[in-house]
């Protein structure tokens, strides 16, 4: 695994930055869902944003962004935790629209422009922490821009990016977050958004080569980078044919019975990383039984 996310503090601490080459994480979700090249971008910069997002997280806290907006994907689900895990999916993975004006791929086609971008975060309480905001772009990272400046009053600048190579494989991808803490004086805002305005995308510079630390060195401005932390980043999903199975234990006795009459058998598909279980009639014998208590 060559993915990792760094964290860093860059003048005296009045901002916070973070930068991550997800390139394999995202190959990975395009392989298991076989998504198509606008598919891939939609649904990877979705994952590059939830895992910089998770990382502002403590070890087994977890969130959710759920971005569903009016264009063909539908709505894109991505779950995010604070070890740097992450797995996702794209309702309508074979979108494959035709290069925007800019000669770039059209997440915001896939996306659409109107809808809603949505976190969930639970973070061990008794009620899970939820923020919502309109989507604003469609192309992702402005929408995490948005969220977190109306939603978590975070004046940040987001930037997510996937390279995809002709063949529909991954080439590169990644992103940054660079987060404003109350108190930073203007120069430092007007400094960093000079040099973000002359960035080229994350994606390529990962694909000249650079690393993350490099990465925000440069995006920052400034040699006054400490880097506080390495979180390898992975595609992970946590399902298991017993999770399933407590799944299908909710649909009671009668429906197990029919699903052993009629179809000798039964299949469940994970959402997030297309795993498949099969239950053999034995397999859902067993379950009606554990419902019955016998
Ligand atoms: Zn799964």
């Amino acid at each position: 695994m060559s993915d990792y996310l760094v964290k860093a503090l860059a003048y005296g601490g009045f901002v916070r930055a973070y930068a991550v080459n997800a390139t394999e994480t995202i190959s990975e979700a395009q392989c298991r869902h076989d998504t198509w090249n606008t598919a891939s971008a939609a649904l990877g910069r979705t994952m590059i944003g939830a895992l910089m997002l998770g990382a502002t997280l403590k070890g087994e806290d977890k969130m959710t962004v759920k971005i569903e907006g009016d264009g063909p994907a539908d709505a894109i689900i991505v779950d995010s935790n604070g070890k740097g895990e992450v797995k996702g999916y794209i309702k309508n993975p074979h979108i494959s629209l035709p290069l925007n004006q800019s000669g770039k791929i059209d997440v915001r086609g896939a996306v659409g422009t109107a809808g809603m971008f949505t976190v969930i975060k639970d973070l061990g309480l008794k009620e899970p922490f939820s923020g919502q905001t309109p989507i604003v772009s469609g192309e992702i990272g402005e929408d995490f821009t948005y969220y977190l400046a109306v939603s978590e009053q975070i004046p940040s600048a987001v930037g997510v990016s996937v390279l995809v190579d002709t063949d529909d494989s991954i080439k590169t991808a990644g992103g940054f977050m660079i987060q404003i803490m109350p108190g930073a004086s203007e120069e430092i805002i007007d400094q960093i958004e000079e040099r973000l305005k002359e960035t080229t995308r994350i994606s390529t510079l990962l694909d000249d080569g650079q690393t993350p630390e490099e990465i925000l060195q440069s995006l920052l401005a400034t040699t006054d980078v400490e880097f506080l932390e390495t979180l390898p980043v992975q595609f992970k999903c946590d399902c298991s044919k017993e999770k399933f199975a407590s799944a299908i234990i909710t649909l009671g006795a009668d429906q197990i019975q029919e699903l052993i009459d009629q179809d000798h058998g039964a299949e469940a598909v994970c959402a997030f990383c297309n795993n498949k279980y099969k239950y053999s009639e034995d397999d859902l014998y067993e379950l009606k039984q554990e419902i019955l208590g016998e």
